[in-house]
């Protein structure tokens, strides 16, 4: 039985998603009521929590693909990177705005400056990152970029890698306001204050049912043997890779077609302090063939709960999973009759990614610790230990009767704007902000207009076009610089 609840807005998850998107609500709207159910037993369990993924402040700075190659050999266009980074640049004012009101604490627990780097090899990407370079040195955004092929500056820059290194032609990309940010602990901070304001945020709550009643919405489950049924005038489904299944479960049209292609992630990790003090950056490198955006392969710094260690991988994997703590029946029971053609294909357009993941699931240890010595030529395996990162779940998208893969995120909202849910993983908890905004203009779009001075406080860039302007961005990276505790 239905028990009647007078909630204004039931948000399912507790990720870094659900939080940002309450905390927004709750500064926009205090008197707001509102409700997070999370499956297990704490918050930030799963890709939100910093061993589950890379820690990277995504802003383009060091990612070769969100700003492919000229095909024509010319200058790349750099769109995608600025759009990319502006979107960052707005979840740092955000963080920042709430450090100075006191709603976070202590940014030396969750974000850190790191300088993020581009690393490559051959002459073929030497050539590219050159140009790649030239097009974002005087964008205002990516102030501050050096360009170098000389081994002795890199061996400067970054010793761990250019040890034991052969003769091969080799260049890098170097730009000091990068960041590594646990956001785990942005999660944990964010629903510390939503419990102090009144939100109630129940775990071990687990939604297995979205129905639609005269009034809303009734969202019911169980938490330990005991079922639970609420209902609320919205729903937000910030669940993560299981977004999927409770969209699918809430019947709206909007959800019809699509589907996930999940991709589990296991990191190498060292703590030997040797290691740790020849490598201070975040430092990614051109994919391997048939390897999908996010499996990019990168050597970082990580700062978690005050301990530095660093991080290599990913090495992906396919597992039908979509969350980490999910169900191996995850994919086959998110098969419906309207995507059943987008799933096929999809596994049958991107066979090299397919065959890509199956090759690194089967990598042996020995060949992980050689893709390792591409990075660290004197690795040894004595100083590794490998671990289980999160489960991205990636978009299968309907396009006509067929899917396509995407690699973004989708925020899919009914018509009548009464319920919206989050599918996709990238550029990920980056840009938890941007989504969100994105998520609340949906669900309340007759309260925007009324909203957007309060959004400016806390997004003080928010509508505008920070890089075309560049006394707004040296202003925007000085000003959360300050607030966060990171190099201006
Ligand atoms: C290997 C890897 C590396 C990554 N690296 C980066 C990076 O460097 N930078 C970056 O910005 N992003 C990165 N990401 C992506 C980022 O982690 C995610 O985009 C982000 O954490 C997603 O947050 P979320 O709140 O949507 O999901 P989650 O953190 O997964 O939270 C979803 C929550 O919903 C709960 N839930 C699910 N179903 C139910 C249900 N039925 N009832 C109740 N609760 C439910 C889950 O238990 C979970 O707690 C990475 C991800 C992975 C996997």
């Amino acid at each position: 039985m239905s028990k009647p609840s007078d909630y204004d807005l039931i948000l399912v998850g507790g990720g870094i998603m659900t939080a940002t998107l309450a905390v927004l609500l709750k500064h926009l709207d205090p008197e707001l009521k509102l409700v997070v159910l999370e499956r297990l037993d704490d918050v930030a369990l799963e890709s939100s929590n910093a061993w589950n993924n890379a820690g990277t402040g995504h802003a383009a700075l060091c990612e070769l693909n969100y700003m492919p190659d000229d095909p024509n050999g010319g200058i790349p266009s750099a769109a995608m990177a600025i759009s990319i980074n502006q979107q960052f640049q707005e979840s740092r004012e955000f963080w920042a705005s709430l450090v100075e009101s006191g709603v976070m604490q202590n940014p030396d627990s969750f974000i850190h400056s790191i300088p993020h780097m581009t690393f490559v090899r051959g002459s073929k990407y030497v050539d590219y990152l050159k140009r790649r370079f030239e097009s974002l040195r005087n964008q205002p955004l990516f102030f501050g970029m050096e360009f170098s092929d000389d081994p002795k500056k890199l061996a400067s820059w970054i010793p761990l890698m250019l040890e034991g290194r052969g003769s091969e032609r080799v260049a890098a990309t170097r730009i000091e306001q990068g960041t590594d940010v646990d956001y785990g602990e942005v999660t944990n901070q964010l629903f510390a204050w939503l419990k102090q304001s009144g939100v109630e945020v129940l775990t071990s709550h687990e939604v297995s049912s979205v129905r639609k009643i005269s009034s809303g919405w009734q969202v019911s489950g169980r938490t330990g043997d005991t079922k639970f049924s609420l209902s609320s005038p919205k729903v937000f489904i910030g669940a993560g890779g299981w977004a999927l299944k409770l969209l699918q479960n809430s019947r709206i049209p909007e959800i019809k077609g699509y589907g996930t292609f999940p991709v589990s992630g296991h990191f190498l990790k060292t703590e030997n302090p040797e290691l740790i003090a020849k490598h201070q950056a975040k430092v990614y490198s051109q994919a391997a063939v048939g390897a999908p955006p996010m499996s990019v392969p990168h050597l970082d710094t990580r700062v978690i709960a005050g301990r530095t260690s660093l991080l290599f991988g990913p090495f992906a994997g396919l597992n039908f999973k979509f969350l980490k703590h999910g169900s191996l029946f995850d994919l086959p029971l998110s098969i419906r009759p309207a995507n059943i053609l987008p799933y096929l294909s999809v596994a049958i357009k991107n066979f090299s990614l397919v065959i890509y993941l199956v090759k690194e699931i089967l990598k042996s240890p020995r060949e992980k610790l050689e893709s390792l010595r591409e990075f660290v030529p004197t690795a040894s395996s004595a100083d590794w230990e490998l671990y289980e990162a999160g489960q991205r779940a990636q978009v299968i998208k309907p396009a006509g009767v067929l899917g396509s893969l995407q690699f973004g995120t989708e925020v899919i909202c009914s018509a009548d704007g009464s319920i919206a849910g989050l599918l996709g993983a990238s550029p990920g908890a980056s840009v938890a902000v941007r989504v969100m905004l994105d998520v609340a203009a949906r669900l309340y779009e007759e309260n925007l207009s009324s909203w957007e001075p309060a959004i400016r406080n806390l997004v003080p860039s928010y509508g505008l076009d920070l890089n075309s302007n560049a006394d707004l961005a040296e202003k925007s990276l000085r000003k959360t610089a300050a607030a966060l505790k990171l190099k201006a």
